[in-house]
């Protein structure tokens, strides 16, 4: 009997759900754990808490006297919440997020000690962390890197730490972080939408970009999740059968919740509300043990801590529940993959959400603004947005029949492409006041109705419109959310500019009111952005040769999709707008390929190990029990036992061929990958792995899957798709 699994097995129908020490209401315990308004409040003098507001809200420095102030009221506030350390709390380009502990620890003389924590010590960090990957940025330059202190985002307690969040940058000042340049992208935003907004409603002076992550995850119980070296090694099953059962009855999405997950879910946004982390839905997905996790949106760049706060904190909890918490793109074949919907939108420092229509048609203009001139954003960068979402985990959803496809398009839904081809037929130049009044009585003036019963959906399009945000379904749901946030508020940044320079020229040299330009600018954006809007099936064969038909890329794979980072358009887009120099780019573009490399690799090194170590001596067995029953079928029964025997016979000839598929098909592989890595150019390599190395996945594990099925359940090794699936 294969004892890991069986005993894995057992072990997991023992364990009950864990009692929840959640007790109160949500309200009173939100932020608990978070350096917020309130808490400085209590722990600062006004000078320092008018100094940390300015900061937030304005950008503004603060002086080093201050600086110190701040320290001690906030060591003083983080003692009060039992925290013996503090750390720079940043977010290397792995992706995840780092972290170093310092006590506050100090010895004086005469062997006395007391706890300090200086404002130097706030503001700025060296923490040797030349380990992390670099893309060569700290080689040409500096070998130091240094974090700095992000107001922006509050400080926390978890645990017994005091959690600062930082940038990493070099000390030449490229960003070595996803943090830096994407408050550098959102300050672009800001900008560009800010002047935007100013044909509008002068008093706007400050645009913000907002983001809602819905977060998807699979459960699987921690005993049967260790059980199997791929899920431990790679985040995924690397092989396993699809099970008789998978969600073809579509019973789990948004059915009752196990009582076991339900338990940890309650945990989960326990710990969230005390770091002020605002979730607020929970249900079960679509695929067996996957549920999803929202909460309400916030500030980009709040939201991305938070989202990265988030996925360390579901794997701490989930240990307590004796859970593996899966953040993988696709853990099992042929049940649906992960995502992570990115729900964005801007809003203004007077309290409208630019992408919402308004009461009036002036508001609906403004809003009619944005939300064209984010379309023909997405079109002309479609291609950088995919490479934003580009990983080796993400590659097995997009482009692999599954949602959302690896070609952007945009959905907006039926109204709105009718409200667009009215506006497309304006007249060109001057409008007369009969036309004006017209399209602000009938087209402007009727979006809010419009979108009142506006339930149309696309679950199929990787960029829709709902309503009063686009939200980009395309995103991993191990991402980083930084990643695709700094390539769409840079991209709408640079289109925002790009209009309003067309709208004052029209308004400058063709003296034309500020309406007519921006009605006549509209209609060029609209007609020249029907490239990207796609209503239909994004899954079909249909979508594929139309959308090559009109130009849009399909890069399936990450090696391909990353190549646009490289091109001079990207590279200049991120450099005009202050968001990265071409160094910074061409440094992440080096990461993401190596880490594409790395992880093909490991998973071909773990497939080769398990159908080796573990699939073929498990096959060999069985064919000798079956040899032994042949043998004595013959012993007793002389020459009929070819007939008693038949199936037995062809058994072990199948089961022979399976082993000498997988043998030599690992061998090829493992040659593959040798001649692999003789390739030095990291572009080539990374290519090479995609096409010489990974094929073989497929292969190898239809055998091994074929095996699975033929051989007795009680020697099979690995624990099967329907016991990591359905046990809960
Ligand atoms: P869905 O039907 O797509 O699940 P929800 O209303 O449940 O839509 O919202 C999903 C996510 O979108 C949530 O995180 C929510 O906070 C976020 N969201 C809602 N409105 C906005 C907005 N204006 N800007 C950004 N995110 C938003
Ligand atoms: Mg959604």
């Amino acid at each position: 009997m294969s004892t890991l699994r069986f005993n894995a097995l057992k072990t997991s129908l023992n364990r009950a759900p864990l009692q929840n020490k959640e007790s109160g209401r949500r309200s009173e315990i939100f932020g608990f754990n978070v350096f917020n308004e309130t808490a400085m409040r209590q722990y600062l003098s006004k000078h320092a808490l008018n100094a940390v507001l300015q900061a937030v809200e304005k950008g503004t420095k603060i002086d080093r006297a201050t600086a110190d102030h701040i320290s001690t009221g906030m060591k003083e506030w983080a003692i009060s919440k039992g925290a013996t350390h503090y750390t720079h709390w940043f977010q290397p380009l792995t992706g995840a997020t780092a972290e170093k502990h310092d006590a506050f620890f100090e010895t004086m003389e005469a062997g006395l000690a007391i706890e300090r924590f200086e404002g130097t010590q706030l503001v700025q960090q060296e923490p040797d962390a030349s380990s992390f990957p670099h893309g060569g940025l700290r080689n040409t330059f500096e070998a130091r890197g240094y974090t700095a202190w992000d107001p922006t985002s509050p400080a926390f307690v978890y645990g017994t730490t005091l959690c600062i969040p930082t940038v990493f940058v070099a000390y030449t000042g490229e960003a070595l972080d996803y943090k830096t340049p994407l408050l550098r992208a959102l300050q672009a935003v800001d900008n560009a939408a800010t002047a935007v907004c100013k044909y509008f409603d002068k008093n706007v002076k400050k645009v913000t970009a907002s983001l809602g992550w819905e977060q998807e995850y699979f459960l699987v119980d921690e005993g049967l999740a260790r059980s199997r070296p791929d899920i431990v090694l790679t985040g995924r099953t690397l092989l396993g059968h699809s099970p008789a059962k998978g969600q073809q009855l579509d019973d789990h999405y948004f059915g009752t919740i196990p009582a076991r997950a339900m338990a940890y879910m309650r945990d989960l946004e326990h710990e969230c509300m005390l770091l002020g982390i605002p979730v607020k839905t929970r249900h079960n997905e679509v695929a067996p043990n996957q549920f999803e996790l929202a909460p309400i949106y916030e500030e980009t760049n709040l939201a991305v801590d938070h989202n990265s706060l988030l996925m360390d904190i579901m794997k701490k909890v989930a240990k307590r529940h004796y859970f593996m918490v899966l953040m993988h793109e696709k853990p099992f074949a042929g049940v649906n993959g992960s995502g992570k919907h990115n729900n964005w939108s801007l809003s203004t420092d007077t309290g409208i959400n630019l992408l919402s229509p308004g009461k009036t048609p002036m508001s609906n203009l403004q809003f009619l603004t944005f939300f064209i001139n984010t379309i023909k954003a997405v079109l002309t960068y479609e291609e950088l947005l995919r490479a934003a979402i580009a990983s080796a985990s993400n590659d097995h959803r997009l482009g692999a029949n599954e949602a959302p496809p690896a070609i952007i398009s945009v959905f907006i839904g039926e109204q709105l492409t009718a409200v667009l081809k009215e506006l497309e037929t304006v007249t060109k130049g001057k409008l007369s006041p009969k036309e004006k009044t017209d399209l602000k009585l009938n087209v402007v003036g009727k979006i809010p109705e419009i979108l009142l019963d506006n339930t149309d959906r696309n679950r199929t399009s990787p960029f829709a419109f709902t309503g009063n945000k686009f939200e980009f379904r395309a995103v991993g749901s191990s991402a980083n959310c930084a990643n695709p946030m700094i390539v769409l508020n840079s991209i709408v940044a640079k289109q925002l500019i790009d209009f309003k320079d067309e709208v004052d020229e029209l308004i400058e040299k063709k003296s034309m009111k500020k309406d007519d330009a921006v009605f006549n600018v509209l209609r060029e954006y609209i007609k020249a952005s029907k490239a990207i809007l796609f209503e239909g099936n994004g899954y079909s064969e249909e979508w594929e040769i139309e959308a090559k038909k009109r130009g849009l890329s399909n890069n399936k794979t990450t090696p391909e999709a990353l190549k646009v980072k490289l091109s001079k358009p990207s590279i200049a887009l991120f450099e005009n707008l202050g968001v990265m120099n071409k160094l910074e780019s061409e440094a992440r573009y080096e990461i993401e390929i190596e880490e594409y490399i790395l992880r093909i690799q490991i998973e071909s090194r773990v497939l080769g190990d398990i159908a080796r170590n573990h699939v073929v001596p498990t096959a060999v067995r069985y064919q000798n029990i079956l040899i032994e029953n042949v043998t004595g079928l013959k012993t007793i029964y002389g020459d009929m036992f070819k007939k008693l025997a038949k199936e037995q016979l062809m058994l072990i000839e199948e089961i022979s061929d399976h082993i000498e598929a997988i043998n030599s098909l690992v061998t090829q592989m493992i040659d593959a990958r040798k001649l692999c890595n003789k390739q030095t150019d990291l572009s080539k390599k990374a290519n090479d792995y995609c096409k010489k190395v990974k094929p073989f996945f497929e292969e190898i594990r239809y055998h091994c899957d074929k095996l699975e099925l033929m051989i007795d359940d009680e020697l099979w090794p690995l624990t099967k798709y329907r016991e990591l699936l359905f046990t809960n």
